[in-house]
């Protein structure tokens, strides 16, 4: 029997809640590139990102050197209705791995939506109300983020268009119902409500959508809508810093009770809460005052960072928005649809992308069989039925106690259990009947979307 003088459950009162989000981007001595036009491929200046973003968020994405940014009382007050997230000691997932690690999970999928992308859908709906917008338009790939932004534009009042990747919108009716029940409107992507809806309609007919695709029908519909502004769940540096308050409530528990993390593990499809938990962390590692080891994990369907290129691309298969430099497999590459388990994004957050250029993090893919794999032996001990996403973190977090259990080392394992899969049924269906298969993309393949990347020297 293990000594459990650590508690199930960490967790902290409402006065330990962080007051600031926690900005990397001030630590870091190589700063993430900044976004560019694609057409005079100048750096995006305040004015041009304000056209598409809330000036408050524009402001956000082209702060590199504030390390903390108060966080407005409104959010901190919905924040405390669903926040701080429970640490969790998986003890009796230890006990069936028979390993002398520590293994805690920060566990985000205590909300409605399901997910961590509530801490910053709420943040991103306050700041459009604050600046008196009627509404904002998004993607959505599995559909976590449309509902943490439906759930937080209701609260404030605002409107809210959904462009949801078919695949998702097809595959997941009951979330394209949850969002429409906190009002959102949700279209299946691509449209043809949309220009660029309609050119990608015509030149792949039958295309099962991405959320590359996606996001430039979200983009176009906020700029050709008066009082609209576009919002994304992840992969920007506003994003980013919202998510910072997992890894701040994480580093804060954990020194509750003297931890110190060794191993620290993320999903990674976008980047955002990876980068949110793994922020503190990283920012004393910038600092030189300590050392973690840090594990991305991503989809081998879909490997941005294991396979990709450290380049300027487009974020979006339309090519309307900003070019970001980041490891990418090409903004043309459509993931299989056989994928079920999420992070679909081409592409890798630019800041999550420099660091792990600069050494402070290793990437690791993993296929989605052994993923689903991981998720049902962790529920069947834990009592939580993760999400496919979360899943990837749980599958290198099991090998990574199961090399302790060779070695006999006791480490501290920390990963992110991002959310909840009840929504990913027919995924766990195929798993469950024997019929899931992995597919692991070609070089050539590969090589086929990064020919298409932009022809730019920069
Ligand atoms: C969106 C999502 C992810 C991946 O997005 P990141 O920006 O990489 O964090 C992971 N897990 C869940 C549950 C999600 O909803």
């Amino acid at each position: 029997m293990t000594n459990r003088e650590i508690p199930y459950k960490i967790y902290l009162s409402e006065q330990e809640l962080p007051k600031k989000w926690y900005n990397v981007r001030a630590d870091m001595k190589n700063k993430p590139a900044p976004l560019r036009n694609p057409g005079t491929l100048q750096p995006m200046t305040l004015e041009e990102l304000s056209g598409v973003f809330c000036r408050e968020l524009a402001l956000q994405e082209l702060n590199d050197t504030d390390p903390y940014i108060d966080i407005p009382e409104e959010i901190q007050s919905f924040y405390k209705m669903y926040r701080p997230s429970p640490l969790v000691r998986a003890y009796c997932l230890e006990e069936k791995l028979g390993t002398p690690a520590h293994i805690f999970y920060k566990f985000e999928g205590n909300n409605t939506s399901g997910s961590h992308k509530l801490n910053s859908a709420i943040a991103q709906a306050y700041y459009a109300k604050r600046q008196g917008l009627k509404g904002v338009t998004t993607e959505t790939g599995a559909g976590q983020w449309g509902t943490a932004l439906s759930m937080a534009c209701s609260y404030f009042g605002l409107d809210c268009k959904v462009f949801m990747v078919k695949v998702s919108y097809e595959q997941k009716p009951f979330r394209r119902e949850v969002m429409r029940t906190f009002g959102a409107s949700v279209t299946p992507s691509p449209s043809p409500t949309t220009r660029v809806g309609r050119e990608i309609l015509e030149k792949f007919p039958g295309t099962t959508g991405s959320l590359g695709c996606a996001i430039s029908e979200a983009v176009e519909a906020a700029v050709t809508t008066e009082g609209y502004r576009y919002v994304l769940g992840s992969v920007l540096s506003q994003v980013l810093l919202h998510q910072s308050v997992i890894g701040l409530e994480t580093k804060t528990a954990l020194d509750k009770y003297g931890v110190k993390p060794d191993v620290i593990i993320g999903c990674a499809g976008g980047g955002s809460n990876l980068g949110g938990l793994i922020a503190p962390f990283v920012g004393e590692m910038l600092r030189g005052e300590a050392d973690y080891q840090i594990i991305a994990v991503e989809p081998a369907s879909c490997p941005s960072m294991t396979r990709g290129k450290y380049v300027y691309d487009f974020c979006d298969t339309g090519m309307v928005c900003p070019m970001a430099k980041m490891y990418t497999l090409g903004s043309s590459f459509i993931p299989t649809p056989n994928h079920a388990g999420g992070l679909r994004y081409h592409g890798m957050s630019s800041i999550v992308s420099q660091l792990y250029h600069d050494g402070y993090l290793t990437a690791r893919a993993v296929e989605q069989t052994e993923v689903f794999k991981a998720a049902e032996e962790f529920c069947r001990v834990e009592g939580i039925l993760p999400a496919p996403e979360s899943s990837h973190a749980i599958r290198v977090a099991i090998d990574e106690a199961l090399k302790c259990k060779e070695t006999g080392e006791a480490k501290n394992i920390v990963f992110g259990l991002t959310g909840t899969g009840f929504f990913d049924m027919t995924a766990y269906e195929k798993f469950n009947d024997g019929l899931m298969s992995d597919y692991i993309p070609t070089d050539a393949e590969i090589e086929k979307s990064l020919s298409r990347l932009p022809k730019v020297d920069l």
